[in-house]
């Protein structure tokens, strides 16, 4: 029997996601009441990328960073108070060290939007230990994955990770709030949920090659990386639910996933070809 705590990728969307929760909101918050409590929430978002190196926060009250511009006051006026987890974060850092990143606490470092905002749906008490990991600059796919496998071994240790990023991110393309979700972004979005749900890890590192409208999903791909970090700290064997969440400004997919473990779980093993292991 495993006992490793789910996972979560989330899709952190647009800022005004903090007050217009809307199904993707909804979603969250039902997760967050269907997990056991975990003793600390350990988040990844692109909105926080370090270079040469992962820090990890270490503050014992991390503030709440309003890192965008130009949105109504009420969303400067949020804060999300959770208390920090030093011991964990310097747990984290020996973690990292081990699988071969560089890695280094930082005592000011708070939380961005990326992290807490999902955060007010999952964890809405704010009771809950946080830290932030950064995400390296210039990941590829390949170790965005391995960044999540060096953060596997948390979920033994009663921590939920929160792999925050966004299903399709084409701000070029922003549209109105009320506007339908674009045909690629549906097609981008049902792709990826059935490449996960097949356990296709290689499709998945190589999805700018293989998933329809990939370009068009990511011009850039720091808020798909977070899903790799995900896959990764999810292991060989797992279950993936999505977790719909509409599409928001018709270019926004807000689908998340609940990575669990199947009982096949516990294998070292790697099931990936002799070009992935070869890469990197
Ligand atoms: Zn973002």
């Amino acid at each position: 029997m495993n006992t490793s705590f789910p996972l979560l990728f989330v899709s952190h969307g647009a800022p005004m996601f903090a007050i217009e929760p809307g199904l993707a909101g909804q979603r969250l918050t039902e997760v967050g009441r269907e997990l056991p409590r975990p003793d600390a929430i350990v988040v990844l978002s692109p909105h926080w990328m370090t270079r040469g190196e992962v820090s990890v926060t270490a503050s014992t009250a991390p503030e709440t960073i309003h890192d965008f511009g130009g949105f109504p006051d009420a969303l400067y006026q949020i804060s999300y108070p959770a208390p920090g987890a030093p011991a964990l974060a310097a747990n984290i850092v020996g973690l990292l060290q081990k699988a071969g990143w560089k890695s280094r606490l930082d005592a000011r470092r708070g939380l961005d939007h990326g992290a807490w905002v999902p955060l007010l749906y999952l964890a809405p008490e704010a009771d809950i230990p946080v830290v932030q990991v950064s995400m390296p600059a210039g990941l590829d796919t390949y170790q965005a994955w391995k960044l999540g496998k060096a953060l596997k071994p948390l979920r033994d240790m009663n921590v939920l990770i929160v792999a925050s990023g966004s299903l399709t991110h084409n701000l070029y393309e922003f549209r109105g709030a009320a506007s339908q979700g674009a045909d690629y972004v549906k097609a981008f979005a049902a792709w990826t949920a059935q490449t996960l749900q097949a356990g296709n890890t290689e499709l998945l590192l190589n999805y700018m090659q293989h998933a329809p409208s990939a370009e068009r999903a990511h011009p850039t791909d720091e808020h798909f990386l977070p899903l790799l970090i995900a896959l990764g700290a999810a292991g060989d064997h797992y279950e993936t639910r999505v977790l719909e969440g509409g599409v928001s400004y018709g270019v926004l997919a807000m689908d998340s996933y609940l990575f669990s473990s199947n009982h096949q779980d516990g294998s070292e093993s790697i099931q990936l070809s002799q070009g992935i292991e070869n890469h990197g």
